[in-house]
């Protein structure tokens, strides 16, 4: 078995030989990160393998991509792929392809490669590193063909990097600690859904019950005291030596939104878990008790109202909610009572500011900031506060055909030039951001001019006076383009929060963690809401995000990342906690 050691000490030509097949027919990429050694981890030697790509010009990325066959192509047929990706596509099943899958894959190459210059990469070992269906193969190619040019580039190069990952697990015989632990729970918990079809979590149905109680049980076996309190967050304590200690606290949301991911969320009390049942096993205790929370409630889906687990915690949960419905007419004190919770007990759910050490949160990072730069791990500064407003414009509905273009009041007209007002006063200015979600014209038809327009904003940034002068802004433009066109305006104003800065000290700690695994440090905003984000009203907080694959997406089933990903996140975690110590 080579190690780490071993890539170090070599010679350079025997360092290449040695990284022979990690990149498909391409040995200038071993040879261009030789002079880069010694390496402090393997996550550092990735990082410089996938630097000499990145600065290499396009012509020798095109070479790479087009230096590997296609999947289930006339090379594999005909038996001249290298060793590697034999055993690769064999581990996918694509050697056993029925003649309808060769007959669909062999059309998808010609395409794919028609359209692109290059053949179709993927990393068929997938997240897991075990291997994916046939059927997802076939759906991420169809998917991917859609692709604009650039961004399917870079999404090969990337599947190329996670191939070479593979590659080099196998050639180090690297065993994962937490990462495989993490991706066979998330996939246990995606498995319970209020919906047959997808992964659909929403607060106190039966499928969020079985899964609070599934994972208070991985608590338990972990070797922590646990219990679900009195709103549904389940709750782990992993004692320190001395009981006077302070309490650190970690944890996510393990509801989900309609139809979500199986990472969002719950990576930030899988890992935790996993780490906890490390230590354990180890008999180490930590200088502070630590808990992991799982919070019962995060995205609002059954009840829309959001942060319900967290609120309790903080002591913010606002009773008047057990009177809110859901969309069946069921109250929140009805579906606690009928999960076995007393409403009354909540209050006292609230922590004392004064015994913790703070809140870290793990996330995935549910956009493609990191994905993007070939980064596995960010440190967050702040979670951008948000505005959020409904407007209603009225206008005059009249004939389509009759009506001169100048005795006009068209209330989608007047909502299009804010649409554009509201993109270009939130483009180029930091982390500000502004979007028109929904936009309708209630009741239109094609041969009538819109009387009325709905239409949403959402205004983010890290800085609060920078979202509220965008508001004002906006606001005050939208006034002057109703003016202008005679059109009437109503608004409603949503929501309200402020932005919650990450305490500088913790950022230190993970990014201090994230440079000691051998990885550069990267601070990057959250444009989503996180528990973190009520957390920080009574403690301080830390974020750190994992990369999101496929393009970033989330909230969403294609939502992915790695088992690799996962490993170094429990890494630099673990790292945090020790220094914390
Ligand atoms: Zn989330």
């Amino acid at each position: 078995m080579t190690t780490l050691s071993d890539l170090n000490t070599l010679d350079a030509p025997a360092f290449v030989a040695a990284l022979h097949g990690i990149y498909e027919h391409s040995p200038w990429i071993a040879e261009r990160a030789a002079p880069r050694r010694p390496f402090a981890s393997l996550a550092s030697l990735k990082q410089a393998l996938q630097a000499v790509v990145m600065q290499a010009s396009r012509d020798e990325q095109l070479a790479l991509l087009r230096a590997h066959p296609e999947l289930a192509g006339k090379a594999a047929i005909a038996g001249e792929l290298t060793a590697e990706s034999t055993g690769e596509q064999a581990a996918s099943g694509l050697n056993l392809c029925s003649p309808e899958e060769y007959a669909a894959l062999h059309a998808l190459n010609a395409e794919y490669n028609e359209r692109f210059g290059f053949p179709f990469i993927l990393a068929v070992k997938g997240p897991t590193g075990r291997g994916l269906t046939r059927t997802a193969i076939i759906a991420t190619f169809r998917r991917r063909l859609k692709n604009a040019h650039a961004d399917e580039m870079a999404e090969a190069l990337r599947q190329v990097h996670r191939i070479a990952e593979i590659r080099l697990n196998a050639l180090l015989g690297v065993q994962h600690l937490f990462g495989a632990q993490v991706m066979d729970w998330a996939e246990q918990l995606g498995a319970l859904s209020d919906c047959e079809d997808n992964l659909t979590c929403a607060y106190l149905t039966p499928a969020h019950r079985r899964t609070a109680a599934q994972l208070r049980d991985w608590m338990l076996e972990a070797g922590m005291d646990a219990h679900i309190d009195a709103v549904g967050n389940v709750v782990g304590r992993y004692a320190a030596a001395q009981p006077h200690a302070k309490t650190l606290l970690t944890g996510s949301h393990y509801d989900t939104v309609r139809n979500g991911g199986k990472y969002d969320g719950r990576l930030g009390i899988l890992l935790p878990i996993a780490l906890v049942r490390r230590l354990a096993a180890c008999g180490e205790r930590l200088p502070f008790h630590l808990e992991v929370i799982g919070f019962a409630e995060e995205e609002g889906v059954r009840f829309r109202s959001t942060f319900l687990g967290s609120s309790a915690i903080t002591g913010r949960f606002d009773p008047a909610l057990l009177d809110q419905q859901d969309s069946e007419g069921a109250s929140m004190r009805d579906a606690l009572i009928a999960a076995g919770h007393d409403p009354a007990a909540i209050p006292f759910i609230a922590r004392d500011p004064a015994t913790l050490l703070g809140f870290v949160e793990v996330h995935i990072e549910q956009g493609p900031v990191l994905l993007a730069r070939g980064l596995p791990l960010g440190v967050v500064t702040a979670i951008a506060g948000s505005s959020r407003y409904l407007v209603e414009l009225g206008g005059v509905a009249s004939h389509a055909g009759t009506t001169p273009m100048g005795m006009r009041r068209d209330a989608a007209a007047a909502a299009a030039e804010i649409v554009l007002l509201v993109e270009q006063r939130c483009s180029g200015r930091g982390s500000l951001v502004g979007t028109v979600g929904q936009l309708e014209v209630p009741g239109g038809s094609v041969n009538v001019i819109p009387g009325r327009c709905r239409l949403s904003l959402d205004i983010r940034a890290a800085v609060d006076e920078e979202r509220l002068a965008a508001v004002d802004d906006i606001l005050a433009g939208i006034s002057a383009i109703c003016a202008r066109r005679g059109i009437e305006e109503k608004l409603w104003k949503l929501v309200e929060a402020e932005a919650a800065p990450c305490a500088p000290v913790l950022m230190d700690r993970l990014g201090a963690a994230i440079e000691a695994a051998g990885l550069p440090r990267f601070d990057l905003l959250s444009g989503a809401g996180h528990d973190a984000m009520e957390m920080a009203r009574i403690t301080d907080v830390a974020m750190l995000f994992t990369r999101c694959g496929n393009g970033g997406i989330s909230h969403n089933p294609l939502e992915t990342m790695t088992a690799d990903d996962a490993e170094i996140a429990g890494e630099v975690l673990l790292g945090f906690l020790r220094g914390l110590a």
